[in-house]
């Protein structure tokens, strides 16, 4: 039975808002979940996604797992081959997993479905059908359930709901025009020709302009997808027509033979994050706050952790009744102060990154891809991302590139993407 208050109320039930629910109820906050969608997971592509362990210094699951969230992945991916059509490739095989692939959606196996059960049981109330549409006053929510405006009470709300978040536009938190990435891709079965150890990347402005495009396999599935900036794309070409090159390019072709397609994977990312993720009594949480990995477009794992912050601190609040005046306004800044101490030197970092990668015409990248080839051979690059290692290559690179072309290569894009990468924590 849904009541008319609750201490705090979460727009979304994807991932960042099953964590903030679990942890706020599991520290006696009542906990509403307003969710848009009509089931689980309903709305969220069907498909793999990755969890990246290359560049974290402690294994992802590992420190999910300490945080009670225990997540089985599909597989795990110890090597990568990097494309620069039509024939430039570099693989590289790593000593721990770079990732790991989990399901998105609606199925028991999926992680949507895995964080939505443990807020459920933790006690949250979860009403899907159930569509923020803005505030009224502070402390009351007005929503659309079943077609039908109704309203609910909160002391603090939470949220979760996505990177066009509507809680952030109307708090005025996202005033700042949404910098974003834009993928299109399938999600196959039938697909030949593919090695389920392995992830694959491909570059260049025919198919991934300022972005890359992507094969995920696992047995004979695979998630196909490329990625892109919009600002990037050339006049008049739209990203099914990146997609189709892509698709065109013979070594894709072959895998897709005989491949048929199971669902759509597309939708929008964040690069960068929002300045404040907190206003009053709202917090934002993971895709809301756009707490995206600016290179990559990761956003799991930083919805898990906001998410996780989020809730507890929310809870505290409530818990200590520190819900007026200065009382309120310290103690919530306190989770963004935790998010930006935790999160933003690392995002800023690769976002800086982000506009140099973004400057590397195709001429380029084929020589950085051969380049790389020539500098990791050797090097436990899963090391080099973690210690002060990230110096040894640059001693080798030095050592054996002769080319001062090539030297430049490597000191304007190759130095600052191991340094972008160096420090990235949790
Ligand atoms: C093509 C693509 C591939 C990706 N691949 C990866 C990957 O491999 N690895 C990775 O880590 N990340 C990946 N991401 C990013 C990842 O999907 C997101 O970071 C993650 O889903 C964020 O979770 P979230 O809970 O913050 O938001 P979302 O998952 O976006 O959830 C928001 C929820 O809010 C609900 N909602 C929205 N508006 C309202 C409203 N007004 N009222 C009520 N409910 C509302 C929605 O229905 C939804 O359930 C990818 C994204 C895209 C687009």
């Amino acid at each position: 039975m849904v009541r008319e208050n609750y201490d705090i109320v979460i727009v979304g039930f994807s991932i960042a808002g099953s964590i903030a629910a679990k942890f706020a109820v599991e520290n006696n906050a009542s906990v509403l979940v307003l969710e848009a969608k009509s089931d689980i997971g309903e709305n969220t592509i069907k498909s793999y996604q990755g969890l990246q362990n290359l560049l974290t210094k402690e294994n992802v699951l590992e420190y999910f797992k300490k945080m009670g969230i225990n997540i089985k992945p599909q597989r795990e991916y110890n090597c990568c081959k990097i494309y620069f059509p039509p024939n430039i490739m570099t693989e590289i095989a790593f000593k721990r997993p770079i990732g790991y692939s989990i399901v998105r959606g609606n199925k028991v196996n999926s992680i949507d479905n895995l964080l939505a059960y443990q807020a459920i049981n933790s006690g949250a109330d979860v009403i899907y059908k159930s569509r923020f549409i803005n505030f009224d006053g502070r402390k009351k929510i007005i929503f659309k359930h079943n077609n039908k405006i109704k309203k609910v009470r909160a002391k603090i709300i939470i949220g979760a709901d996505g990177v066009n978040s509507r809680v952030a536009k109307l708090s005025g938190l996202a005033n700042e025009p949404l910098v974003k990435a834009i993928g299109f891709g399938y999600h196959f079965t039938k697909v030949t020709d593919i090695d389920s150890g392995k992830v694959e990347g491909f570059l260049g402005q025919n198919i991934a302009p300022g972005e890359y495009a992507y094969i995920v396999p696992y047995k004979n599935e695979a998630t196909i997808v490329t990625t892109l900036r919009p600002h990037m794309m050339r006049n008049g070409m739209k990203i099914k027509d990146y997609y189709k090159n892509f698709i065109k390019l013979p070594i894709v072709q072959k895998k897709l033979k005989f491949a048929k397609k199971l669902n759509v994977v597309s939708g929008t990312v964040s690069v960068k994050p929002l300045k404040s993720i907190v206003k009053d009594n709202i917090i934002l949480v993971g895709d809301a706050a756009r707490l995206t990995e600016p290179l990559l477009g990761f956003g799991i794992k930083n919805a898990i952790l906001s998410g996780k912050i989020a809730g507890k601190t929310a809870s505290r609040i409530i818990n200590e009744d520190k819900l007026t005046g200065k009382d309120l306004e310290k103690n919530i800044i306190s989770y963004e102060k935790e998010i930006k101490s935790i999160l933003f030197k690392d995002l800023k970092k690769r976002l800086k990154f982000r506009k140099v990668y973004e400057t590397i015409n195709d001429h380029e990248m084929g020589d950085l891809i051969q380049l790389a080839k020539e500098l990791t051979a050797g090097i436990d690059l899963n090391k080099m991302f973690e210690t002060r290692e990230t110096k040894s290559i640059k001693i080798k690179a030095l050592k054996v590139l002769k080319d001062p072309y090539k030297i430049r290569l490597f000191l304007k894009y190759f130095l600052p993407a191991i340094r972008a990468n160096y420090s990235f924590r949790n």
